[in-house]
């Protein structure tokens, strides 16, 4: 009897999830490799885009997402004058269109929940670290440690989906593979009420202070306490120095009090009682390019294909559609119980090529513009936004390309395409 191909997955976040659903319901076999030993609540918010909610459409997940997470219509960006340096909203892109914030463990929890639906064709190896792949011609055997132990098994086919820092994409397909100069501070604490609730809103200063209140939504095991997460952006060096002592504390609150002060009395109400003390979150970022996303019987999706700055607020948006292309190429490659790899690398980069290329480049343009030391960077900023949101044309493509439907400089995919389900999942 021909079998179906069994696929593994290295990692359980985003992407990892997301695509094991979509190959179960094409009946095919899955196992994921996750080195954590379980999906612990970690992380803070971020934003889903259009584009991922297109595929929580797609996945059938989207009524849950929008219970367990918070609306947002749009993006402001104050400056210290008070005037709104950017004030997009996702309906100047089309009048159906928002967005939602949401926890990382949120994300997760309904994703995984999903995948536990699919228990016959879904296995899970936990507390699993995987740490090299051998391909021939017709398998790829997997190398870690499992439980401590060594671990080694052969699998048809392996998708890489285990995050920026992965050190299992093949080297030879790596273009640029680096830590970004700055990271941010994040924190999570309840909803703030004092700012419209239904904006992602974020403060700069030149191109050296950055801030956003974004917000969250609530986490499964607390569904009445509603979320917002605050970051605060700062060169890598200067990350673990933050807030170290009640003195740093108050200058912070006072730099911030001197440019926006409605945020920083909200600030000082949820941030200085020392009865809820926040937990600061630290994120670095990478800048990940590769030649290309899979050959043969290896793939790469997500982070680890193309990690970026979160300027843009792009990457578990990109992991999803990543999910979604390869749940359409393993549809289109499929020959009876085979899989013709290569039309599933065709398809994939068909669908995948341009529109990442596209945000990678937007992305290297933009964040120096509010992350860096640059003197003039800042000014540049200003004066060019300012002129821009006066043509309703670039009005229009910045609220496109925030929605994460971009597909090249002069081409969208549009939402319906991807949300559209598709007939035979199991
Ligand atoms: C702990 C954590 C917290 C995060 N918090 C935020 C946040 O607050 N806001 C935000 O915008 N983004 C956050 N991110 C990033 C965000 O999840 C991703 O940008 C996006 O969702 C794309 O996801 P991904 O599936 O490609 O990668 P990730 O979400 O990074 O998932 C990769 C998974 O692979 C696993 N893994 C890594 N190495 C191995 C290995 N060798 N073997 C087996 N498994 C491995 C990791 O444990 C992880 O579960 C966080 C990521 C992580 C891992």
């Amino acid at each position: 009897m021909i079998k179906s191909p069994h696929f593994a997955f290295i990692g359980a976040g985003t992407a990892g999830l997301a695509t094991a659903i979509l190959l179960a319901q094409q009946n095919i076999q899955v196992t994921i490799l996750e080195k954590a030993s379980e999906l612990k609540p970690v992380g803070a918010g971020l934003l889903l885009q259009p584009s991922g909610l297109a595929v929580f459409e797609h996945l059938g997940l989207l009524d849950e997402v929008l219970r367990l997470g918070a609306k947002v219509t749009g993006l402001q960006g104050q400056l210290p004058s008070g005037n709104l340096l950017v004030n997009s909203h996702y309906q100047q892109a089309h009048p159906d269109f928002y967005g939602v914030g949401i926890h990382r463990a949120t994300l997760c929890h309904v994703l995984e929940n999903k995948c536990r639906e699919y228990s016959k064709l879904i296995t899970w190896y936990m507390n699993t670290d995987i740490q090299k792949l051998e391909e021939t011609s017709n398998q790829v055997q997997v190398l870690g440690t499992k439980d401590g132990e060594s671990f080694d098994q052969a699998f048809d086919a392996v998708i890489i989906a285990n995050g920026a820092r992965s050190l299992l994409r093949p080297k030879k397909w790596v273009k640029v593979d680096q830590a970004y100069p700055w990271g941010a501070k994040w924190t999570i604490v309840p909803e703030c009420l004092e700012l419209d609730t239904e904006i992602l809103h974020q403060f700069y200063d030149r191109s050296k202070i950055m801030m956003g209140i974004l917000p969250t939504g609530t986490v499964p095991h607390e569904p009445k306490q509603r979320l917002s997460s605050v970051f605060w952006s700062l060169p890598s060096h200067q990350l673990n120095n933050f807030l170290h002592n009640s003195q740093s504390h108050s200058d912070w609150l006072n730099e911030v009090s001197k440019r926006w002060k409605p945020a920083a009395d909200w600030l000082e109400q949820v941030i200085a009682k020392p009865e809820q003390k926040p937990q600061w979150l630290t994120a670095n970022y990478r800048d990940v390019v590769l030649s290309k996303f899979g050959e043969g019987r290896i793939g790469v999706i997500g982070d680890a294909a193309h990690a970026m700055s979160p300027q843009l607020g792009q990457g578990a948006n990109m992991a999803l559609l990543d999910a979604w292309a390869l749940g359409q190429a393993v549809q289109s490659a499929r020959k009876n119980e085979s899989l013709d790899y290569v039309q599933l690398w065709q398809t994939y980069h068909q669908h995948r090529k341009s529109s990442t290329a596209f945000y990678q480049f937007l992305s290297r343009l933009l964040t120096p513009l509010y992350q860096s030391d640059l003197w003039w960077a800042g000014g540049l900023r200003d004066l060019s936004f300012a002129w821009m949101y006066r043509i309703p044309y670039f009005r229009k493509e910045m609220a496109i390309t925030v929605s994460g439907l971009k597909s090249g400089m002069l081409s969208q995919m549009k939402y319906e395409d991807i949300a559209k389900r598709n007939n035979n999942p199991v």
